[in-house]
């Protein structure tokens, strides 16, 4: 009998394996259907022996001690602030805008002080900053606008930017100073030895056990449990009852190169003419020395692996409907990207998911169950 079964082993699932096992003194089972764990973060040596992210690159930045404290416990980290170069006008600026964006794609020499008043002139003010469009245009004017964000942003999202909430281009600032930095987080690293060695040491308890390659609804009929923490697509778990919540999702386009460096930056933003969103060097993250190199290409698509909730009101109240279906649901607690439909960072999950185990510390055990049916059956009839 386990008193848990936790859905997905990525940083949701495995940190609240962890505290549940190792502070909990809980017996846990981690099932995942991925043949492998750390889920979106995972990391693999690939054929060439290069150090490479399945699933795009993870770069961990946090304003949070806890949080990095937390999984300090588990890794040591290697100093590591990102920076990203966007490819526009046949040329490559440096993204987030900044000054010496602004000075290189027109060839000016303006001061920060120039740079605020050039903004002010062509900023076109709204008076809320409702969507995506609104955010960017408000602060760079329209030009800038459509030079980085529009197309980028339709082809990553299938959407126009003026039907995606404000939040999601918010993720990029602008700046009129010259830092070039994609964030400025206190705490920016890179796990020394890569994610996957991260997660391993957090599962690796005597009261965790993980099953891969398993989908719970394949096994939690014949495995007894008590309480469910539950990280996958939340409609999914409701059997899509109100709807399918989208998820954009993503191919990826590994490559290795027979040079030592394949573009100038650790990340390049294609916005305007590729398929592709943006090409990543893996060695730039890792810092690993290796005669040839690895590269990612991002072609965003609809089908596939779910990767991104889509910030837009009505897929809010979609959400709105599963999200008080399951706080009625007994004994199985939502956390993480998926399975609360937020455009979460890693951080900002490890955060999610150690509050989470705070409220369950607060909360008494429910009783024994193994039919997998039952449970989801008598969720709906939970007051
Ligand atoms: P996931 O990592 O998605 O884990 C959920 C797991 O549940 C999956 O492994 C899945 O297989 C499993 N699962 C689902 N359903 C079932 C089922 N029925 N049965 C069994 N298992 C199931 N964040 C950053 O902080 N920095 C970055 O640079 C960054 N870059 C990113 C780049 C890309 C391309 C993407 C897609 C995300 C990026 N993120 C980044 C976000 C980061 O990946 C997420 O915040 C984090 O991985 C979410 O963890 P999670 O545990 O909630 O979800
Ligand atoms: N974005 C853009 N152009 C860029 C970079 C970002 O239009 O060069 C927009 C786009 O909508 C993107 C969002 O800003 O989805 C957030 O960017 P971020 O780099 O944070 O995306 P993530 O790393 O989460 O894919």
């Amino acid at each position: 009998m386990f008193d848990y079964m936790v859905v997905g082993a990525g940083f949701a699932g495995s940190v609240l394996a962890e505290r549940l096992a190792a502070d909990g003194g809980k017996r846990v089972l981690v099932v995942d259907r991925r043949p492998h764990i750390a889920g979106n973060a995972y990391d693999h040596y690939d054929d060439a022996g290069i150090l490479v992210h399945r699933y795009g690159p993870h770069i961990f930045h946090t304003n949070s001690r806890e949080v990095f404290d937390y999984l300090s416990r588990f890794t040591e980290w290697r100093p590591y602030e990102h920076r990203v170069l966007a490819s526009v006008d046949g040329q490559l600026v440096p993204i987030p805008i900044n000054l010496n964006t602004i000075n290189q794609l027109y060839g000016l020499e303006l001061s920060s002080f120039d740079l605020e008043k050039f903004f002010q002139s062509v900023a076109e003010p709204r008076e809320t900053l409702r969507t995506s469009e609104d955010v960017v245009v408000s602060k760079v004017g329209r030009e800038l606008y459509e030079k980085f964000f529009r197309n980028y942003t339709r082809k990553q999202w299938g959407l126009d930017p003026s039907e995606l909430d404000a939040s999601v281009t918010a993720r990029v600032p602008t700046r009129t100073n010259r830092d070039d930095r994609y964030f400025t987080d206190t705490y920016q690293a890179m796990p020394l030895h890569g994610y996957t060695r991260m997660f391993e040491r957090m599962l690796s308890h005597p009261n965790i056990s993980v099953m891969l390659n398993a989908d719970y609804r394949d096994v939690e009929g014949v495995i007894p449990y008590r309480e469910m923490v539950y990280t996958g697509p939340i409609d999914e778990f409701f059997e899509m009852r109100f709807g399918t919540l989208p998820y954009r999702s993503l191919r990826f386009q590994h490559e290795t190169h027979a040079t030592p460096v394949f573009q100038p930056a650790p990340v390049v933003n294609h916005p305007n003419e590729q398929a592709y969103t943006r090409v990543t060097e893996f060695k730039y993250l890792t810092g690993q020395e290796h005669p040839k190199t690895s590269v990612v290409y991002e072609f965003p698509c609809d089908e596939g692996d779910p990767y991104y909730p889509v910030p837009r009101p009505e897929n809010a109240e979609i959400y709105r409907a599963y999200k008080a279906l399951a706080d009625e649901t007994e004994g199985v607690h939502f956390v993480g990207r998926l399975a609360t439909y937020r455009y979460y960072n890693m951080d900002q999950v490890v955060a999610q998911a150690l509050t989470t185990y705070a409220r369950i510390c607060g909360h008494k055990a429910a009783p024994a169950r193994s039919g997998g049916g039952g449970r989801r059956a008598s969720a709906a009839a939970t007051p």
